[in-house]
């Protein structure tokens, strides 16, 4: 074995032995072609190589959150998973630069660049772990997007990229994904964020990717943001209290966004969460949902299972000392008619 193929075997076992449940490697030349988010030099000139490492969450926590027992459970799952992604592209970094090879860990989330037309708001990131993951086997692009991995579909994505020249690992062979188009995590997005019918494709060095179009980011915003989050038919939600409409075009997603973002701003602290810098004032965001995510399963009875989980689990109230509690439709009505005028303006429209 040469040293090169020994610092490749050695940079996948790194992440392994620390938790990881796949990792992968990728290259300028396997990466040629794709996406601005997948050029290596926009956060280390002189880059050549990426390693890429998924990181599972808590299985038992996902299913307390998706029915409603537990939101801190996994919320903490969350950010501490998030935390640990960041701290493992750190410390493999910091180990290959002492062994003379400059590195640069890329933060697991919530960076995003600073020079493109919109700037920040723009949320183009510095790096897509999820491009780079594709494209070097630690997964597959689930059809909402995600990355699905062999045993995991429920991850958090780390990478961290090294002038080290690795070898490439290959992507996932497409005929074994379990991604059967169910479509569970599409019925279980309040926010519309996934087309149907269109699909994106990205090719990167000559591999070709695909999964369902993304519309407005906004949707995501508004619903994953914690602003709404009441399905159409008023049976379920997601973890927010808020019942503000979705609009039906990506037009009006914008206006939608600024308006429920300004009307939840008087409501308590809920407990916990984690600070983003698209966020005003440094207030603290809350998972509310990441169901697209938290339903699929390898196993497809697991999804109908948690599918349901989150059917029957009722809608989310906040009570006025911050709490979150799951309630039947009829009892959150009861609910909301206790408040005060300016208090139901956190929640609904009027
Ligand atoms: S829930 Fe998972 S398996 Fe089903 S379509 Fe979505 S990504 Fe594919
Ligand atoms: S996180 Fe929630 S709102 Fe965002 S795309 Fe997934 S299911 Fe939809």
């Amino acid at each position: 074995m040469d040293e090169k193929q020994e610092l490749s075997r050695f940079v996948i076992d790194f992440a392994m032995t620390q938790g990881a449940c796949a990792a992968g490697i990728s290259t300028n030349e396997t990466l040629a072609g794709g996406p601005p988010s997948t050029d290596l030099e926009y956060v280390l000139p002189g880059a050549k190589s990426a390693v890429t490492f998924a990181l599972p969450l808590d299985d038992e926590k996902i299913e307390r959150y998706l029915s409603k027992q537990d939101h801190a459970g996994h919320q903490d799952d969350n950010v501490q998973t998030n935390l640990r992604a960041s701290g493992l592209a750190v410390l493999l970094a910091t180990y290959l630069d002492q062994q003379g090879h400059p590195s640069y860990a890329v933060a697991a989330n919530a960076v995003y660049r600073k020079d493109t037309p919109g700037g920040m708001s723009d949320f183009l990131p510095d790096i897509s772990h999820r491009y780079l993951a594709v494209r070097s086997g630690v997964g597959w692009f689930g059809l909402a997007g995600n990355v699905i991995t062999r045993t995991h579909a429920a991850v958090i994505l780390g990478s961290m990229v090294t002038t080290a020249e690795l070898e490439p690992t290959e992507p996932l062979p497409p005929d074994e994904t379990y991604c059967n188009d169910c479509y569970i995590c599409f019925a279980s997005c309040l926010s519309g964020m996934m087309d149907v019918k269109e699909r994106t494709t990205v090719t990167m060095g000559g591999v070709q990717f695909d999964y369902a179009k993304r519309r407005s980011y906004h949707r995501c915003d508004l619903v994953c943001g914690g602003f709404t989050g009441v399905a159409k038919n008023g049976k379920w939600s997601t973890w927010s209290p808020g019942r503000f409409p979705v609009p039906k075009d990506d037009a009006d997603m914008g206006q939608a966004l600024g308006k429920a973002v300004m009307s939840s701003w008087p409501r308590p602290e809920i407990e916990g969460g984690f600070h983003h810098p698209a966020m005003p004032a440094h207030r603290k965001l809350n998972f509310t949902c990441g169901n697209c995510q938290l339903v699929c399963h390898p196993d497809p009875d697991e999804r109908t299972r948690r599918r349901d989980l989150l059917f029957k689990a009722g809608v989310v109230v906040q009570h006025r000392d911050g709490s979150l509690e799951a309630m039947s439709p009829e009892a959150a009505k009861e609910h909301l008619a206790t408040l005060s005028p300016e208090e139901r303006a956190c929640y609904e429209d009027g």
